[in-house]
C-alpha cells in the first residue's frame, strides 16, 4: 500500500513539577521517535525554555491534536531508557506521588539529564605489549614493584589508569614498564574476556551454602542475611555473584556511602576477574554518565555503587545485593524520597531475579516481611574467621564523678589496651568542642540566630557553628548578655574528647575521625592507614568510625554516652540506637584479640539495653515490635508525611489544616486512617524557614495510596505564598 505512513505524536516525560507527560510533534519531515530516546522541546511561556525529555508513548494517528508544539532535536537515534528502565520510574512516579518528569531526571545521571551525547569512551588502561606478553613472570626480578605489575597485568589482562590503587600497583611502576616498551596505555576498548571468578579461598559453612544455594534458583526471591560483621556475609555474596556471572549475567551490589571505599572495591577486584564499575560519590559527572552507559551497554559485569546506583539499566541483570539493608542512606531525602531497597526489591521482582538483603541488625520492616513469610531468613552464627564475640559491659555512671563525660574505669581500661600494645576506640555521637555554650552567671546559652537549635562550640579552628543550616560566629570571649567570663562548655564531642585523651595519655597517639577531620579527598583513607600500622593509638569518632571498616588491632570500645539516642523523639530512635551501638561494638576483637566495650549510661537496667546486650538484637528488635505493634506505628502501618516550610508559620500550618480537612471529606471517618497533626516538625525553625507536618498513616498500604493522590491534588491545587514549599515523604525514615 503505497502512503501507509500514519503521522504520530509523542508524549514526553519533562523535568517539571507538573505531573503529566506533554504531547509535541516531531521535528518538520523527522520519522519515527523511538520510546525511550531524549528529544529537546521548546517549554512554558513564548517557549523561553529548553527542556530535555524522555518520550513515554508514541500515538499514531490520522487525525494529530491542533495546536501541538513540534520537539526541537531528537538527541538519541536508539532509545536511552529501555521500557524495564521506564516501568521503574512509573512504579516510582505512582509509589512515591512524585512528577514522572521528574523522576526519570533523578533516575538520569546528570550529564545525560541534560543532553549530553550517550556514547561511551573507554577510560584509559594498562595493559602488555607483544614483548611484554613475551616475557617470563619473573623476568623483571631485580625491579619487585614492576614484576608485580607485569604478573597483575597477565593476571587480568587490562587494568585501569584508575583503577591502580585498588590493585595495590603505582603508576610509577607502570610508567617504567612502558619505558621499556613491555606495557602501554590505550583508551580502546577493554577487551577483559569471560568475566571469571578464582576459587573460594575456604569453602562455605553450612549456613553460607544454604542462602547461596536460594541463588542458584536465579528466580525471584529474598533471602535475609542476618550476621555480625566478620560473620561471613561479603563471603556469601562474593560466591553468589560468581554464579550469576558464570551464568553470563550482571549482578548489582548496593552498599552505604561509607563502605565503599579502596578497601571493599579491591576484595571484589581480587576475587574477580571481571569488570567492575564503582559509582559513588567521588566520581565527578563525567565519570558518573560513563560508568552509567558501560553498564546499560553490558559491558559491566558487577555495578558497586550507593542509594541511586540501584537505577543503573542492567539488561542482563542477575543478582541484586543489599549490604547493611537498615542503613538509613539508602532513603533518599529530599526530591524524589525513594528507598534503594524497596526500589531494588521491586526491580528484582519485575525482572524475576533474586535479593540479599545483608545486615547485622535488620531493620523492623525487614523483620516483619520475615515473619509474614515475604523474605526468607538465615542467620549466620559463628565467626568463620574464628574471632571471639566482645565481652559488653554496661557501665553505670550514675553519680560517678566523670571527666570531660570519661569516668575513671573507662580511662583505665583505655591505659590497659595501649599499655598492651593495643587499639582503643571511643565513640562519641557529636563532633565539634561541645554542643551546649552556657553562661554560667546568667544562663544565657548560645543559639543560632536561624534556627531552633543550640551553636556548637569547635576548637579547630576556633568558632561556634550550627549544625542545621551552617550559620557560624567568632568564638565567644566573655557573655554577650551580661559580660561574665564564666563560660562552660557542656557536653559530650569529638573534639573535647580528644583533647582530653592527649592530655591525659601523653605518650599515645590519639586519631580523631569525624567529618571534620575528612572532610578533604582521600583524609579518610589516611588516617585510616595510620589505624591499620596496627601500632597502639585511641580513635576518637562518630559514627563514621561503627561502619564497614576492619580494626583488627582495636580490643576496647568506649561509649561515651549511650543515653541520647533511646530517648530520641522519632518513633525509630531506638531502633537506629540499638543498631548503632551493635555495631560499634563490633568493631572490637576481629583479629586474633578477644574485644571489649565498656558502654557508659545512666540506665543500665533499660529494658532495651538488656535485652540488647543480653539476649542480642533479636530480642531487642522484638521488644521494639511490640511497641510498634501497640502503637500501631509502622511496620504495623504505613506512613506518609507531608512537610510544608515558608518563612511565616501561618501559611504553612493553614495549608495543611485545610489539608486535613479535604481529607477528611473525601474519605469517610474510619478507625484505619488516621492524619496527625499539623504539628511542628522536630526542629519547627531551621534556616529561617517554619516547618511543619502532617502524618498520615493507614492500617493498609492500599488505603494509604488512596489517599495519597487526593492528598497531592490538593497540595498541587491549593493556592499558597511564593516561599512555601511542600514536599510528600512516603515510608519516610526520619519523622
Ligand atoms: P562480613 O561480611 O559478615 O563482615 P566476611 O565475609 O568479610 O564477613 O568474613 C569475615 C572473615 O571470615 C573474612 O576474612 C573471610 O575471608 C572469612 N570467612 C568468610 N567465610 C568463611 C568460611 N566459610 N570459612 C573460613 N573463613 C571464612
Ligand atoms: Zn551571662
Ligand atoms: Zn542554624
Amino acid at each position: 500500500m503505497i502512503g501507509s505512513f500514519v503521522p504520530a505524536y509523542y508524549s514526553i516525560a519533562l523535568p517539571v513539577v507538573l505531573r503529566t507527560l506533554f504531547d509535541y510533534l516531531p521535528p518538520e519531515g523527522h520519522g519515527p521517535i523511538a520510546v525511550g530516546a531524549r528529544v529537546q522541546v521548546p517549554f512554558g511561556r513564548g517557549n523561553g525554555r529548553i527542556l530535555v525529555g524522555v518520550v513515554c508513548q508514541r500515538h499514531q494517528t490520522q487525525e494529530l491534536p491542533a495546536k501541538l508544539k513540534r520537539i526541537d532535536k531528537v538527541l538519541d537515534d536508539e532509545p536511552l531508557l529501555d521500557a524495564d528502565f521506564i516501568s521503574l520510574c512509573q512504579w516510582a512516579s505512582h509509589y512515591y506521588q512524585h512528577p514522572i518528569g521528574e523522576t526519570i531526571a533523578t533516575c538520569l545521571p546528570k550529564k545525560l539529564r541534560l543532553g549530553a551525547q550517550a556514547s561511551i569512551t573507554y577510560p584509559k588502561h594498562w595493559q602488555l605489549t607483544v614483548q611484554g606478553k613475551g616475557l617470563p613472570d619473573d623476568g623483571l626480578k631485580r625491579a619487585p614493584k614492576q614484576q608485580l605489575a607485569l604478573q597483575q597485568l597477565r593476571a587480568r589482562g587490562t587494568i585501569a589508569d584508575d583503577q591502580l590503587a585498588e590493585h595495590g600497583l603505582g603508576r610509577d611502576s607502570l610508567r617504567n614498564l612502558a619505558q621499556k616498551g613491555l606495557a602501554e596505555l590505550t583508551d580502546t576498548p577493554p577487551n577483559a574476556g569471560q568475566p571469571q571468578a578464582k576459587p573460594a579461598p575456604h569453602p562455605l559453612t553450612d549456613e553460607q551454602a544454604a542462602v547461596v544455594s536460594q541463588i542458584a534458583y536465579g528466580a525471584f526471591s529474598v533471602a535475609v542475611l542476618e550476621g555480625a560483621t566478620g560473620s561471613g556475609k561479603t563471603e556469601v555474596y562474593l560466591q553468589a555473584i560468581a554464579q550469576v556471572l558464570a551464568r553470563g549475567q550482571q549482578a548489582m551490589v548496593l552498599i552505604p556511602e561509607i563502605s565503599l571505599g579502596p578497601q571493599t572495591l579491591a576484595r571484589f577486584h581480587q576475587r574477580f576477574k571481571a569488570n567492575i564499575v564503582a559509582l559513588h560519590s567521588g566520581l565527578n559527572d563525567t565519570e558518573r554518565a560513563q560508568h552509567w552507559l558501560r553498564a546499560r551497554a553490558g559491558d559491566a559485569d558487577i555495578v558497586i555503587g550507593t542509594r541511586s546506583a540501584v537505577f543503573t539499566p542492567l539488561p542482563r541483570l542477575g543478582l541484586i545485593v543489599i549490604d547493611e539493608e537498615h542503613d538509613l542512606s539508602f532513603k533518599q531525602q529530599d526530591g524524589l524520597r525513594y528507598s534503594a531497597r524497596d526500589l531494588a526489591i521491586v526491580r528484582a521482582q519485575k525482572a524475576d531475579v533474586p535479593v540479599i538483603l545483608g545486615s547485622a541488625t535488620p531493620s523492623l520492616e525487614t523483620l516483619s516481611n520475615i515473619n509474614h513469610g515475604r523474605f526468607t531468613h538465615w542467620q549466620l552464627h559463628a565467626r568463620p574467621g574464628g574471632a571471639s564475640h566482645a565481652d559488653i559491659e554496661l557501665f553505670d555512671i550514675k553519680q560517678e564523678s566523670l571527666i570531660d563525660g570519661f569516668s575513671e574505669h573507662a580511662l583505665t581500661e583505655i591505659a590497659k589496651t595501649v599499655g598492651a600494645g593495643q587499639q582503643a576506640l571511643v565513640f562519641v555521637n557529636r563532633r565539634g568542642f561541645a554542643p551546649t555554650v552556657l553562661c554560667h552567671d546568667c544562663g544565657w546559652q548560645a543559639q543560632c540566630k536561624h534556627c531552633d537549635s543550640n551553636l556548637t562550640a569547635h576548637n579547630h579552628p576556633a568558632h561556634l557553628r550550627c549544625h542545621h543550616c551552617d550559620y557560624q560566629r567568632p568564638p565567644l570571649s566573655q557573655c554577650p548578655e551580661c559580660f561574665g567570663q564564666n563560660l562552660l562548655y557542656l557536653g559530650a564531642a569529638t573534639e573535647k574528647a580528644e583533647q582530653m585523651l592527649s592530655e591525659h595519655f601523653p605518650r599515645s597517639k590519639v586519631i580523631r575521625i569525624d567529618r571534620d577531620t575528612t572532610g578533604r579527598k582521600n583524609a579518610f583513607d589516611q588516617l585510616l592507614e595510620q589505624v591499620h600500622t596496627g601500632e597502639p593509638c585511641i580513635l576518637v569518632g562518630t559514627q563514621m568510625l561503627a561502619k564497614g571498616h576492619h580494626f583488627p588491632n582495636v580490643t576496647l570500645v568506649v561509649v561515651l554516652n549511650a543515653d541520647n539516642g533511646l530517648f530520641g523523639a522519632d518513633f525509630r530512635a531506638s531502633e537506629r540506637t540499638g543498631q548503632l551501638l551493635l555495631q560499634v561494638a563490633g568493631r572490637a576483637g576481629r583479629g586474633d584479640h578477644p574485644g571489649r566495650v565498656l558502654i557508659q549510661t545512666h540506665h543500665p537496667d533499660h529494658p532495651l539495653f538488656t535485652q540488647l546486650f543480653s539476649h542480642g538484637y533479636r530480642a531487642f528488635a522484638d521488644l521494639l515490635m511490640e511497641e510498634r505493634m501497640r502503637s500501631s506505628m509502622p511496620p504495623f502501618s504505613y506512613m506518609a508525611i507531608i512537610k510544608v516550610e515558608a518563612s511565616f508559620p501561618q501559611p504553612a500550618t493553614a495549608l495543611l489544616e485545610g489539608l486535613k480537612n479535604a481529607l477528611q471529606h473525601a474519605f469517610a471517618p474510619n478507625p484505619h486512617n488516621q492524619y496527625l497533626g499539623p504539628m511542628p516538625a522536630i526542629m519547627e525553625r531551621v534556616n529561617k524557614r517554619f516547618r511543619y507536618v502532617l502524618q498520615l498513616k493507614c492500617s493498609q498500604r492500599k488505603l494509604l495510596h488512596q489517599v495519597l493522590p487526593v492528598a497531592v491534588h490538593y497540595l498541587s491545587s491549593a493556592k499558597v505564598p511564593k516561599d512555601l514549599r511542600w514536599s510528600l515523604d512516603v515510608d519516610p525514615q526520619e519523622t
